[in-house]
């Protein structure tokens, strides 16, 4: 069976042309890029190259760019860098649809007495500004906003923020972990002081991912240990990944320069437009206007976001679901609860993410295999059969 992979926003398949960058380092090239013989020295030279791909990606100088595990390693070392650098100052903001790398870190410094604000957002899963402006004080560490939500896709205003917050002595991070590679992203026009990003989302491999430190930014190192990264992280460096990711972004450069999400953007298009017109109870979560272009959350009414998984996977089609498995029972995500989405629509959220690998074919697919799905599924809810008062 043919896998119909539309679950980008959770992990993408690693390039081709990537995994050929890779290959020589896990084999014939394993110098330590430290060691002072040309063995060694080879390898560094492609780190400093890789480097430099990932920085021109972002609009950033090679030498802001620190290389990290994943991007919950980026996120932790940007604000626990900003709390250790501002050791007087007491409270944090974010918003309430980050990911867990960032929510759970924020939750764990409340319960270790910092203030936390999270910012709410609407119905659309846009920002509350207001309140976020509002709560910025002398006290403020750090402000932490990703740059696009990773269910929703919706994405957040960077620029405008990181205006508002640059008069004052806080440090402004952005978690854009899902926009790397989805829409053109510039540091340096933007204002952020740090950003973090992650391969595996952008076809690189797991395991791999990257924190920009604005040049002139409070940094205190997460990992302690040798000189590696000019101090700023520790460990050998995991070189074979480190050429991969650098592949990626130098692949992610061409496909936003040569407008290559148009196409993206027309297939999501296209498959949320014809299930929207082909199942009823249908919407779409999250501002359509203002998203990343390869993702769809629809909310499917009345049935359950897992039981349609299992109905797709056995089509070969892979998404994921609105829900999280917590305690034994399906609780809607924190994000769609966050923009107050109806129980009944929360549990039958389906997120659907798109890549450049997928094809019109594939859309096609989907589209005739979910809707006798979906009917199928109601035929059994009683909830349905309530709503429909049959
Ligand atoms: N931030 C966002 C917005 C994400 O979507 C993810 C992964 O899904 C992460 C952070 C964590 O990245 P990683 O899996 O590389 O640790």
């Amino acid at each position: 069976m043919n896998v119909i992979y539309m679950d980008n926003n959770a992990t993408t398949r690693v390039a081709p042309e990537v995994l050929e960058a890779m290959l020589p380092y896990f084999s014939e090239y394993y110098g330590n890029p430290s060691s002072m013989h040309s063995f060694g020295g080879d390898v560094a030279a492609k780190i400093k190259e890789a480097r430099e791909n990932v920085a021109t990606l972002i609009g950033a100088v090679p030498d802001e760019i620190v290389f990290t595990s994943c991007g919950t390693e980026s996120d932790s070392t940007a604000i626990r860098a900003a709390i250790e650098s501002y050791p007087d100052k007491r409270h944090i903001i974010t918003t309430r649809v980050e990911h867990p790398a960032i929510k759970n870190l924020y939750e764990n410094l409340s319960k270790k007495g910092y203030r936390v604000t999270f910012v709410p957002v609407d119905s659309y899963g846009c920002l509350d500004l207001d309140y976020l402006y509002q709560n910025l004080s002398d006290d403020t560490a750090i402000v932490s906003i990703m740059w696009a939500n990773n269910e929703t896709g919706v994405i957040f205003p960077i620029a405008e923020i990181s205006q508002e917050i640059k008069s004052r002595d806080i440090v402004f991070h952005t978690d854009a972990v899902q926009a790397i590679g989805k829409i053109p992203i510039d540091v340096d026009k933007t204002g952020v002081d740090m950003l973090s990003l992650s391969g595996h989302k952008f076809h690189a491999p797991k395991g791999i991912g990257a924190l920009y430190i604005r040049k002139g930014t409070k940094f205190a190192p997460f990992m302690v240990g040798g000189h590696q990264e000019r101090g700023r992280r520790g460990g050998t460096e995991n070189t074979a990944a480190i050429i991969g990711l650098g592949k990626a972004a130098q692949l992610a450069k061409k496909h936003l320069d040569e407008n290559g999400y148009e196409r993206i953007k027309g297939l999501r298009d296209k498959l949320e437009i014809n299930l929207l017109e082909n199942v009823q109870n249908t919407i779409v979560n999250g501002d359509r206007d203002n998203r990343l272009p390869n993702t769809t959350s629809i909310a499917f009414e009345y049935v359950e976001g897992e039981a349609i998984l299992l109905m797709m996977n056995e089509h070969g089609i892979c998404a994921s679901s609105g829900s999280a498995c917590t305690s034994g029972s399906l609780e809607p995500s924190h994000v769609l609860r966050a923009m107050g989405v109806p129980f009944t629509a929360a549990h039958g959220s389906i997120r659907f993410s798109l890549s450049r690998y997928n094809t019109e074919e594939e859309v096609d697919f989907v589209v005739e295999k979910l809707p006798p799905i979906i009917e199928n599924l109601r035929a059994l809810s009683p909830f349905w059969k309530k709503a429909m008062g049959t």
